[in-house]
């Protein structure tokens, strides 16, 4: 089977980390969390000292994306270094403007056209057009909300919660529950407009340039939802 370039949208809370991760363990490709690696980048020494990252974690603790121009190159770097170990790759959560999909401006921007495209053209040089594969996940806006308030991590580790378990501790390495820092309601609402005003389009553009998109209702357990993703990625048998 050839490699392949998986994208997952949808907004907070719909589970794209989580089926991403899922589709890491189950095949060749690696889970590239943007948010997560913007995370260790803003939250990291450096940025008490560097003003570049000090701009992008004052950006990145209120909710808002950080700059798309410095997001583009980061992920770019990332991408060509998983490519040259073979692997394919899930994103969950980029490319999240028009900017890093297409290097095209956003709107009222004075940034000027990035003439090599972006991440969407970075990924159709290395793995071919017909294996970039974008997942929507749909919840509504009532389930984004309380899904994500309501939404537990380990304070040691990272991992998540779920929010059946009784313990409040991790089922992995035994440490205390605690809320991610990026749950409150406030900063949810702020992620849920980002999320629209910013990714929809891409979508759009995605379609009208006739990329394979598959939508997924993200309202069942995870696992069910991952049945869904899975069935569509395996050949589809003609009789
Ligand atoms: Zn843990």
């Amino acid at each position: 089977m050839s490699k392949r370039a998986i994208i997952m949208y949808g907004p907070p809370g719909a589970g794209k980390g989580t089926q991403a991760e899922l589709l890491s363990r189950k095949m060749n490709v690696t889970h590239f969390d943007t948010g997560r690696y913007i995370e260790s980048l803003v939250h990291s020494k450096e940025a008490g000292t560097d003003p570049v990252l000090k701009q992008e974690q004052i950006n990145f603790d209120e909710g808002k994306l950080c700059t798309p121009s410095w997001v583009l190159n980061i992920i770019e770097e990332a991408t060509r270094k998983i490519a040259l170990t073979g692997q394919g790759v899930v994103f969950s959560g980029s490319p999240r403007t028009m900017y890093e999909a297409f290097g095209e401006p956003e709107e009222g921007s004075d940034a000027e056209k990035r003439p090599e495209g972006g991440l969407i053209k970075v990924l159709e040089e290395i793995y071919g057009k017909d294996n970039i594969i974008v997942f929507t996940i749909s919840i509504d806006e009532a389930s984004s909300i309380k899904r994500n308030s309501t939404r537990m991590i380990c304070s040691v580790c990272g991992l998540p919660i779920m929010s059946i378990s009784d313990a409040n501790i991790c089922g992995f390495c035994g440490g205390p529950a605690k809320k991610r820092t990026l749950d409150n309601p406030e900063v949810i609402k702020v992620r849920l407009e980002e999320y629209k005003k910013r990714t929809y389009p891409i979508i759009k553009q995605l379609k009208q340039e006739k990329y394979r998109i598959e939508e997924i209702d993200g309202t069942p357990a995870p696992y069910k939802v991952f049945e869904q993703i899975l069935s569509s990625l395996s050949p589809k048998i003609h009789s």
